[in-house]
């Protein structure tokens, strides 16, 4: 069960709620958002329906939900969420495709791809700061001068920045440049990772792990709502299969799925997805088509001498055409990009 209640609540109708709970037996958790209060409950739930609590000022309302995760369930919040980032709306008729290399290399390097991605189309540039690499003597990232760069990507083109964070320790400094957050897949169980961009307020991207059943990835949201920050989305990237053909496989099927699960905006990643360029726009179509709400793909003007993922990235026509393509298919399933 979950007692929503208004933002405006005071102390001491807090307090009443409170021993009222405390009478019933009820423990309780409490995420503090913008707008409201919400209190996850733990007790006897016939009890809890029967008690009235909506009578209590400040109360709004009681929420039966029988899933685990109960802020990202479509019990709490039945309309899709919608999630503002600059001029930009993620979650409505538009698709958002966010684009750019994989890891920033430097200020020419972002300047010359962000300049193409915007004029293609795209909405918010991407590029990791900070990269999880698989080895510890592969590139990592350049840290708070690549920040720097993308701020002023930012400042140059007008596109939203969405980059990584890896540590708790850099959770502030990246909330201090980006305008949407990304939680990697390897981190997308690193709980303690999740509290902590749950504490800011800047927007949260999450991508399914490798191993993450759907469940547990709409568990990491929700640790990240618990903490306040209700502006979450979930990317799928693709999972690790029996096959090696390609470096993922990527699971389409999750966005219906987590369309019917969750009022949260899900967003692909065909390029983590398939591994290599020829795949990635053949999947962006297919991606939209199936619904997404928008994508994320990599892009670079010299695959070849990328520090990151250069097989997978498109180089920039390739880019644009892909968006002309998946502007049909937009359109046909009657939304834009
Ligand atoms: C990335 O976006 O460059 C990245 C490292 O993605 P993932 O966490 O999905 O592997
Ligand atoms: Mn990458």
């Amino acid at each position: 069960m979950i007692l929503i209640l208004r933002g405006g609540i005071d102390d001491s109708d807090l307090e009443i709620v409170f021993e009222r709970l405390t009478a019933l037996g009820v423990t309780w958790h409490v995420a503090r958002g913008a707008e409201r209060v919400v209190l996850t409950l733990t007790g006897d739930d016939e009890l809890l329906r029967t008690a009235q609590l909506e009578a209590l000022p400040g109360v709004d309302r009681l929420v039966a939900t029988q899933k685990p995760y109960k802020l990202a369930s479509l019990d709490y919040r039945s309309e899709r969420t919608t999630i503002r980032i600059g001029k930009r709306t993620i979650g409505d008729r538009k698709i958002v495709v966010m684009a750019g290399p994989c890891s920033v290399e430097s200020r020419a390097q972002c300047f010359t791809i962000g300049d193409s991605v915007a004029k293609s189309g795209a909405g918010v540039f991407r590029g990791g700061a900070f990269k999880p690499r698989t080895s510890p003597y592969s590139f990592q990232g350049l840290g708070r001068e690549g920040l720097e760069i993308l701020a002023e990507v930012r400042e140059r083109t007008g596109l939203s920045i969405i980059t990584e964070v890896m540590d708790t320790r850099d959770v502030e400094l990246v909330a201090r440049y980006a305008d949407i957050i990304q939680i990697g897949a390897r981190n997308v169980q690193n709980f303690s990772l999740l509290n902590e961009v749950g504490k800011t307020s800047v927007p949260v991207f999450i991508k399914r792990g490798m191993m993450t059943t759907i469940t547990e990835l709409l568990m990491s949201a929700e640790y990240v709502m618990a903490n306040g920050n209700e502006n979450v989305m979930l990317c799928e990237r693709g999972i690790r299969g029996f096959d090696t053909a390609l470096r993922n496989t990527l699971d389409l099927s999750a966005v219906p799925l987590l369309q019917s699960l969750t009022h949260l905006p899900v967003i692909v990643d065909p390029s983590h997805g398939v591994g290599d360029w020829r795949y990635v726009v053949p999947m962006a179509r297919a991606a939209v088509a199936a619904g997404a709400d928008g994508l994320m793909i990599e892009v670079h003007h010299s695959p070849e001498t990328a520090f990151s993922d250069g097989v997978q990235s498109l180089l920039p026509s390739r880019f644009d055409d892909g968006m002309r393509q998946i502007r049909k298919i937009a359109r046909a399933i009657g939304r834009s990009v």
